[in-house]
């Protein structure tokens, strides 16, 4: 009855099932299908209510509340066309989680039968409870009131279950008095900010100022387990990380997983989810094997920071689901194997419009294209002033593990150019910038391969902000988060920054400069006050946490050394002044930052303690008692026995009920009532006293005899799919 042994022969009998694309279905068969889409829209509404509504998704216009109702009518009779029978508010609270509250079509019609109804008031606010939401001291303010209101910007859609399908709409989350409760009506804020601010620098080239659009496109890595194994790991069913565990013999160290041919029961659940995805009009594009065994990534192609964002919470919700259906869990925590890999979600940022294109396309002469200069060098300003609050907005227990660690960007925040912008930038610094690095043609050295395109930068995978061409893309934040709240922070500093650049043009201008000389002027001054952040070196190197100081760069290592950064004067100040958070907002994310960093550290080391005592020490105790056993009998048969054997599972033994000792004291000792010194305390004791168990745990693991241990071990999980 060992728990892991059966599970090694359950995930051998398993057979998964086969994708379930049918035999000739395209992907433009289905893409869309199930979303009240703009073009649904065109076909099933009035002409006039139709054209309100583009009004409002297009051109940001306030919504007509008289249209709500024929938008409401037209939605639900879709919906039911495709069998819902319910709808659901969808929105995004500080959880980090989906919520939804269903609410069936039907209403009473008075005479004993039902009608199915759903007006546009219903449509556009909903009123779930919010006290069982985090509010991080909001909640005096508004009691439990809270309120979900449509965006009209992220379209409605039908998520099916074999058990019923609903017509889910996007929504946002406030309390009672208006303030945040989730991370959609923020990121909605500072999109407005960050287009305001563009848009004048925009004018300032001569353009007609139209809305600027940020564009988020984010790359999800994640592993997957068999459920066999999962199932027989209580940490990863409480922690979504397991909390014990000796690294494999074979490890990534191969580089034999990357890119290489994805497994066959793997590819199986990629293409449903993809099916999934493809339905819900989730343009999933890219999909590989990630650096560690086990790991993969899937990148959709960007979208609308906003519709982005809420499509990469469906993304992950159904990527659990159809795991489940194929027999495996997906896991998106940033470290679920300790010494192996971890998970990122690379955030792909840039912005543009219709009439512009993307505003950080630098062309093949970036040194001549003064607009693109000035966007980039806004980015160069906000990253360098607010490396903090980008640090800050990606903190939490389970990224800790990365950021810092040498595999992940380090937690310093700075930026990558590349080769041909990092030169321009040096020129301008001089005095004005006269030529590019140009591209080159790659000698391959074989004839008949067609000239292959040389880029004039390399990548460089170390650092945490890199300029990639025709966007950045900001790799720190984690697996398991959302894309909101960088998004938030990045829309927020650029709209500081070029708000201060289209003041300083404006003024130069105003006096009598020469535009392009004002050009010339700001970015130079961009350059020196902070050409600081720009690092085209190694990120990983023990050399860079030296001279990153030296630069006045903020090196941020833990969750409780990067929240304070978003209660300081300045960070309030920055927030209220572009409108995206008040002061009361942002202290309420902070508390709840550190609440949920307290809690989920309780949950792990609560995990650890269990698990040491009921699973772990149980089997070192009857491996320590069979070779006991076979000492007596040596003994018994008058051989003198070597004690060593002994020896060696006892020494472990001893460490881990001291370790199981000290963790179970940390646990019930009297915590400090202050948030920050509770996290502190979380930090500097609970995950310390974690830490000795499970070196103890780790060691018996190499000792115990194999029959008796029953835990899946790391290869177990890693290398059996
Ligand atoms: P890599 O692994 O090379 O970083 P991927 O192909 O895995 O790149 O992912 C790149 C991501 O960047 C995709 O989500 C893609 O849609 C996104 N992307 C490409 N161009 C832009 C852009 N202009 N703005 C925002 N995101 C972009
Ligand atoms: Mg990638």
């Amino acid at each position: 009855n060992n728990v892991r042994l059966q599970a090694i022969k359950d995930v051998e009998a398993y057979v998964p099932p086969a994708a379930s694309f049918a035999l000739h279905e395209t992907p433009g068969d289905i893409f869309g299908e199930n979303v009240f889409s703009t073009s649904v829209m065109q076909r099933r509404l009035p002409k006039s209510v139709f054209k309100s509504v583009i009004a409002t998704i297009e051109r940001s216009e306030p919504l007509d509340p008289l249209v709500a109702d024929a938008v409401a009518s037209a939605m639900k009779d879709w919906a039911m066309e495709k069998g819902a029978t319910h709808y659901a508010h969808v929105f995004y609270p500080l959880t980090g989680m989906t919520a939804e509250k269903h609410d069936s079509f039907l209403e009473p019609a008075g005479d004993g039968s039902a009608l199915a109804e759903f007006s546009g008031k219903t449509l556009i606010q909903g009123e779930p409870d919010a006290s069982s939401f985090p509010n991080g001291g909001l909640r005096n303010t508004f009691e439990a009131r809270g309120y979900t209101g449509w965006d009209v910007m992220s379209p409605a859609y039908v998520l099916e279950n074999p058990n019923g399908n609903t017509l889910c709409i996007p929504t946002v989350f406030v309390s009672m008095t208006g303030e945040a409760l989730d991370h959609k009506t923020p990121l909605l804020r500072s999109e407005q900010a960050m287009s305001t601010q563009a848009e004048r620098i925009l004018t300032l080239f001569g353009h007609t100022p139209d809305r600027v659009v940020a564009y988020c496109g984010p790359e999800q890595e994640y592993f997957l387990v068999d459920r066999h194994f999962f199932l027989a790991r209580p940490d990863l069913l409480n922690a979504g990380r397991t909390l014990l565990g000796h690294k494999p013999p074979k490890g990534q160290e191969f580089d034999d997983h990357y890119f290489g041919a994805i497994p066959e029961r793997v590819l199986g659940f990629m293409m449903d989810t993809e099916r999934e995805l493809f339905k819900l009009g989730i343009p999933a594009k890219t999909r590989h094997n990630e650096v560690a065994p086990g790991q993969f990534e899937v990148a959709p192609m960007f979208e609308r920071a906003n519709v982005a964002s809420d499509h990469q919470q469906l993304l992950m919700t159904i990527f659990k689901s159809v795991a489940q259906k194929h027999g495996m869990e997906c896991l998106f925590h940033e470290k679920p194997f300790d010494g192996v890999n971890g998970s990122g979600k690379h955030v792909n940022f840039s912005f543009g419009n219709s009439a512009q294109g993307n505003l950080l396309l630098p062309g093949d002469t970036p040194h001549d294209n003064a607009q693109f200069l000035v966007f980039c060098a806004a980015v160069i300003r906000a990253v360098h002033l607010h490396g903090g609050l980008l640090r800050s907005s990606v903190a939490s227990a389970s990224n800790d593990h990365r950021l810092g660690a040498n595999e992940a960007p380090p937690a310093i925040i700075s930026i990558f150019l590349g080769d041909q912008l990092a030169d321009v930038f040096d020129q301008i610094a001089k005095g004005g910038a006269t030529r590019s690095k140009e591209k080159g043609t790659l000698l391959v050295g074989v004839d008949t391969l067609p000239p292959l395109g040389q880029d004039p930068g390399d990548r460089n995978r170390t650092s945490p902000f890199a300029f990639t061409g025709n966007r950045f893309e900001f790799r720190a934040p984690g697996s398991m988060q959302t894309v909101a709240a960088p998004m938030v922070v990045i829309n927020t500093i650029m709209a500081e920054a070029m708000d201060f650049i289209a003041t300083e043009l404006e003024a130069k201008v105003a006096a009598g400069t020469e535009f392009n000389e004002a050009v010339q002027d700001v970015l130079a001054d961009i350059v020196s006050n902070h050409g600081a952040v720009i690092f085209n070196g190694n990120g990983y190197s023990d050399e860079w946490q030296i001279e990153a100081e030296q630069r006045g760069l903020k090196n941020l290592r833990t969750t409780v050394d990067a929240l304070p950064e978003l209660i300081t004067d300045e960070a309030i100040e920055l927030f209220s002044t572009y409108k995206v958070f008040s002061k009361a907002e942002m202290h309420s994310r902070y508390e709840i930052g550190l609440e949920q960093y307290v809690n989920s550290v309780g949950v792990e080391a609560r995990s650890t303690l269990e698990l040491g005592t009921t699973v772990i020490l149980p089997a070192a105790v009857r491996y320590q008692t069979e070779v006991a056993t076979n000492l007596a009998a040596l003994k018994a048969v008058g051989v003198e026995p070597d004690l060593e054997p002994l020896e060696t599972v006892s020494a472990p033994l001893a460490e881990l009920r001291a370790g199981l000792a000290v963790l179970a004291g940390a646990l019930t000792a009297e915590t400090p009532h202050d948030p920050l010194a509770e996290a502190t305390y979380t930090r500097d004791v609970l995950l310390p006293a974690m830490a000795a168990v499970r070196g103890a745990a780790d060691t018996l693991e190499s000792v115990v005899a194999d029959d008796l241990w029953p835990l899946p071990t790391y290869q177990e999980m890693l290398y059996i799919l």
